[in-house]
């Protein structure tokens, strides 16, 4: 029998067939940005060539005043098409088939040039947005039509219109953001008027023969925003605009709900989506969360969708698809959905790629060519760091020796895993453990490793992570006192009044830790959607929840520190800071900055402001916990320096003020590629 028989079934569309039922979902990756075709064409032909259905590429711009910012990539004129060609012409050889996304930002445009149907401000733009008049929407509408024709020229099999997560269609739609009065605002009808118009006139433009996606906001997630009863009559006009085939989108990106993060459920949407089915002839995508063969076909099982989209899964591995048909999802690089190395990446200015696959968006430049020389390699620490180097290495044809003191790998994966909201890390794990398994490898768990057991080897790594800083506050040894360590390997008892010295990425993980209970949000779609006041669109506007029930109250009371004097968690994720905010917030967790330790004892943690110590204050509490960041664990690197050997130390053990598994996977690999 066939592996995810749903999935991997042909979707026909009449005048073409897509080969199975998975769309690489639009990224916008920065790729574009960089005007080499060559480089973008490779990353898309990788994923072609592992058979992925249809592949969306990012968004791309019909003009000036709706590029996201000003410089990203625009379908604009021969050029660009010629440009594109390249990209359209691997893809094809590639057997694939791909759709340009036209992205019109509206006022979410970071540029003083931008448009909208209403001139209200956006919150995540600082530039208000000019209101259009109708010749301005008209010139909107005709430069998304020359857009569609111009990607039609340029090879595409078809274009993605974005009507959703709160772009410029999307603003027409929702009184929020629509105040117009004239026949593009007003009653809904009027509202809906510009997506079904821009459908119906790229229709007539490209011909019957061409894939036209429609994305549709199917929960907004914000005030006046849409009902299911209004999608439905949205949908039924754009079908019969000309749209192809609809994909769903998931809350506008202003919306104060998480959407996409790795402490959202999986398949936390889709039940939105479903709500679709029966009402339109077309088939339906779905999105959101969806990371693994087992939870796309299950969701084509529920019945949820016709098809599933997947966009950061495709960073993570090109060859999601042909491992799956292959039955090896095992070997599927999961992604975690932590965001680091691609939106994160994306806000920042700088160039996607993914934490667990550094080859994302590197194809032509990071390349894993066999060694010419395969060598004898020691690799000591099965971290992140040392798992990545040992399996490029092993890939490679070296011959890999990997050596842990502990009796399982991981490293500090294993103390993320035990975060409510970060269960994905179980699946990293699980894949390293397949991954090093099938390698050639030699493991050896439970060894301590000395310098000079290391002498016989051509290249030594050391890999030994990281030791909690010594922050030397009075009172740190006491019995009341633990580490992150302790707490997050469990085991240690944990009083009900907690204060956390460190507000970092690890202090919040373990408040988090500590003010959850029971079963984990992320583990219940019902229970999640309570905690943030996600509704029903059949019954409130934008699928908001009227009177969400209240969050669970906290299992601890829980008391950050950080001595900076600025807002905690401000250094944490771009895209994701403001959920581990929001979320400890909802558990009551204190959060105080700019204090000064200045002794723990049996009343609790004593603290003061200021340089001149002022305001002493003690906080009463029966466990401190300290998450103070870390120090390099480097004894073997200075061991082996002291016996003459010369050893790569890479990870934690090399930098750990920067520790994380994004630096650390990134650093191996490209280790083992230049051994
Ligand atoms: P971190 O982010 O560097 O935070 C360390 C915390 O300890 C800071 O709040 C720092 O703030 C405080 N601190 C530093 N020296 C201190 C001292 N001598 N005495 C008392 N407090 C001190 O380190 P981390 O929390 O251990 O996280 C390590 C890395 O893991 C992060 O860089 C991140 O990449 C990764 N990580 C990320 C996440 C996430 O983003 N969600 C989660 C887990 C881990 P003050 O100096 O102001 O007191
Ligand atoms: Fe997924 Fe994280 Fe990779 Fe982004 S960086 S694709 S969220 S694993």
């Amino acid at each position: 029998m066939s592996h995810y028989p749903l999935m991997l079934s042909p979707l026909d569309l009449g005048f073409t067939t897509l080969k199975n039922r998975v769309l690489m979902g639009s990224m916008h990756t920065g790729l574009e940005e960089t005007q080499d075709w060559n480089r973008v064409a490779e990353f898309y032909a990788e994923r072609a060539r592992a058979d992925v259905g249809l592949i969306v590429t990012g968004g791309i711009a019909p003009n000036e005043e709706g590029a996201v910012l000003p410089g990203a990539s625009g379908m604009l004129n021969d050029q660009d098409v010629a440009n594109h060609r390249i990209v359209t012409d691997r893809v094809h050889e590639a057997g694939g088939k791909i759709a340009m996304q036209i992205l019109h930002a509206g006022r979410y445009a970071y540029s003083p040039k931008c448009v909208a149907p209403s001139p209200i401000k956006s919150p995540i733009s600082p530039f208000p947005p000019a209101e259009l008049d109708d010749a301005g929407i008209e010139k909107q509408i005709s430069d998304m039509v020359s857009a569609a024709v111009r990607a039609q020229a340029a090879g595409y099999d078809g274009v993605e219109v974005m009507g959703s997560e709160g772009y410029f269609l999307n603003q027409f739609l929702v009184t929020h953001t629509n105040k117009r009065t004239d026949k593009w605002g007003g009653s809904y009808e009027n509202r809906m008027r510009l997506p079904v118009e821009v459908v119906r006139r790229v229709r007539e433009a490209v011909g019957e023969k061409f894939i036209l996606v429609y994305r549709l906001s199917m929960i907004d997630l914000i005030p006046n925003g849409s009902t299911t009863a209004e999608v439905i009559q949205l949908a039924k006009a754009v079908e019969v605009a000309g749209a192809t085939i609809f994909n769903t989108g998931i809350g506008w990106h202003e919306a104060r709900v998480p959407t996409i993060a790795t402490s959202v459920p999986r398949r936390g949407f889709t039940w939105v989506t479903k709500k679709m089915m029966g009402h339109v002839n077309i088939p339906i995508i779905t999105s959101n969360r969806i990371n693994m063969p087992d939870v796309a076909e299950s969701v084509l099982e529920d019945g949820c969708a016709d098809m599933v989209s997947m966009a950061r899964p495709f960073l993570a591995d090109a060859e999601f698809v042909k491992k799956a048909a292959e039955g090896n999802a095992a070997k599927i690089a999961p992604c975690i959905a932590c965001n680091q190395a691609c939106l994160d990446h994306t806000f920042a200015g700088k160039l996607t790629t993914c934490l667990v696959n550094p080859r994302a968006c590197n194809e032509t430049e990071l390349v894993y060519e066999p060694a010419e020389t395969p060598k004898t390699v020691a690799i000591v620490g099965a971290g992140p760091a040392g798992l990545s180097t040992a399996m490029v290495a092993a890939e490679r044809g070296h011959k890999v020796t990997l050596f842990d003191q502990a009796d399982k790998i991981g490293g500090q994966l294993n103390m993320a895993k035990m975060v409510p909201g970060k269960e994905e890390f179980h699946g990293l794990v699980a894949w390293y453990e397949t991954m090093i398994a099938e390698a050639d490898i030699d493991l050896r768990l439970g060894v301590y490793v000395a310098a000079t057991d290391l002498s016989e080897f051509d290249e030594v790594i050391v890999a030994t992570g990281v030791m909690p800083r010594d922050t030397g506050i009075d009172g740190q040894n006491g019995k009341n006192v633990l580490s992150y360590i302790d707490v997050l390997r469990g085991g240690a008892k944990v009083g009900k009044n907690v204060a956390i010295v460190g507000a970092g990425g690890i202090g919040f993980d373990v408040a988090e830790y500590l003010v959850h209970q029971g079963e984990s949000p992320t583990e219940n779609i019902d229970q999640w959607r309570e905690e943030w006041g996600v509704g029903d669109p059949e019954q409130t506007r934008g699928g908001l929840a009227v009177e969400g029930k209240q969050p669970e109250a906290p299992a601890r009371q829980v008391t950050l520190l950080q001595r900076k004097a600025e807002k905690p968690g401000k250094r944490l994720g771009k895209t994701t800071g403001w959920i581990h905010r929001m979320a400890l917030q909802m558990k009551d967790v204190k959060m105080m900055a700019g204090v000064n330790y200045e002794k723990i004892d049996d009343e609790g943690i004593h603290i003061s402001y200021g340089e001149a110590r002022e305001r002493p204050t003690v906080i009463a509490v029966d466990t401190v916990v300290m998450c103070a960041g870390q120090v390099p664990e480097r004894s073997l690197a200075d061991d082996l320096a002291a016996i003459g050997i010369t050893a790569h130390v890479i990870g934690g053990a090399d930098v750990a003020s920067e520790l994380d598994a994004k630096r650390a996977i990134n650093q191996g690999s490209r280790l083992a590629a230049s051994l």
